[in-house]
């Protein structure tokens, strides 16, 4: 690739951080520098590893990694001890998944716009393991291209590209079925968990309530009091308060894999509904009595929805967000068989023909560096 004469070509340099490679260059002053104005050489040199082989890098750190594959899921995380950092979950070419992690000094290299199905090519990270996965973490010769398009991975995005679409979920996170949280429940884990379903409003359970007032000055739940035949919120260690009104339905969900009884909470409600629970029970309510739903909240029913859900300790489980299913996924079941996990997307659609070139099947070709 250089043009020009009187350096020295040794093997590869180990005792410094870098990329796998050949051989190095000593450069002395003997060394001469030609211009090469009729060659193209690419800017940027990769030598992206396979799976297969990031279990041996882990016990070398002085050998850094090279990776490219397709977005699963990208969000920002808080470390225990208040960082943030970048975790992006990708998917390589033999659909298997490695976790990328981005220290707050290039966590930039990665914004919020990337999401699932964009591909990501990132250069000299460290091989490390974390809660069991593979992970690549960021160093500080780190680089990272969106959606590259660049001649000498060409093969790798045409066989990115025609993956399997995954099933967008809107979140960046992974769907798990009822089924799969009442495994969970079943592990006697003494912490809450978070799980995101797709999952439909089965039954709301009436005699349950559907709201409760808490006090505008001392925050402590209020008490329905009955006077005639109005509802009045009552402190009992405040005079003229205002209740502040909040959602609290009691409903059961079901999914293709089983059902489970859960508690829409105020957020939860109120994304649904885009009324906050004030609203509805002045406005909306055909009657004050909270153990009679409004016709509002009862058409939910038989709508399905992603819904943010923590299993308690307890077995209890809270919605704490919920979201449209993205229109396109409306009609596609997640897990449908018993016994099957729906953390891997189960319904493939149509692959994109989406393809530049030929799709070559040769592996290892961007060790070549192409002159196209
Ligand atoms: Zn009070």
């Amino acid at each position: 690739m250089l043009q020009g004469g009187g350096y020295i070509a040794t093997g590869p340099r180990t005792y410094m951080a870098t990329v796998d490679h050949a051989a190095s260059l000593v450069i002395g002053r003997k060394a001469r520098f030609d211009p090469a104005p009729n060659l193209s050489i690419p800017t940027v040199y990769f030598n992206f590893a396979t799976y297969d082989t990031l279990n041996r890098r882990i016990k070398d750190a002085r050998l850094l990694t090279d990776y490219i594959g397709r977005v699963k899921a990208n969000y920002l995380q808080s470390t225990s001890t208040g960082k943030r950092l970048r975790k992006t979950l990708l998917q390589d070419e033999m659909k298997k998944e490695v976790e990328i992690t981005l220290w707050p000094e290039m966590r930039h290299l990665i914004g919020d716009d990337v999401i699932p199905g964009h591909i990501v090519a990132i250069t000299s990270t460290m091989v490390t393991e974390h809660n069991g996965r593979l992970q690549l973490e960021s160093t500080y010769l780190t680089t990272i291209f969106i959606n590259p398009d660049m001649p000498q991975m060409i093969d790798h995005i045409n066989r990115l590209r025609a993956l399997p679409a995954m099933e967008p979920t809107g979140t960046n996170e992974q769907i798990a079925t009822l089924q799969d949280l009442k495994l969970s429940s079943q592990q006697n884990i003494q912490s809450s968990r978070n799980f995101i379903c797709k999952a439909k409003i089965k039954q709301i359970h009436e005699n349950r309530g559907w709201y409760y007032g808490l006090c505008s000055k001392c925050s402590n739940k209020l008490y329905p009091q009955q006077e005639n035949d109005k509802l009045n919120f009552v402190c009992k260690d405040d005079d003229n308060i205002i209740p502040n009104f909040r959602y609290c339905v009691n409903a059961t969900i079901e999914d293709t894999t089983g059902s489970a009884d859960t508690v829409f909470f105020n957020e939860s409600m109120q994304a649904i509904l885009n009324i906050s629970c004030g609203d509805m029970v002045t406005k909306h309510a055909e009657t004050t009595n909270p153990k009679i739903v409004p016709q509002l909240i009862r058409s939910i029913t038989d709508t399905t929805r992603l819904l943010n859900l923590t299993l308690k300790p307890d077995g209890q489980i809270v919605v704490n967000n919920v979201r449209d299913v993205p229109s396109t996924t409306e009609t596609q079941s997640t897990s449908t068989v018993p016994g099957t996990s729906a953390f891997t997307p189960t319904t493939p659609v149509p692959k994109p023909a989406i393809s530049k070139r030929p799709i070559t099947e040769t592996l290892g070709t961007d060790k070549k560096m192409k002159r196209t």
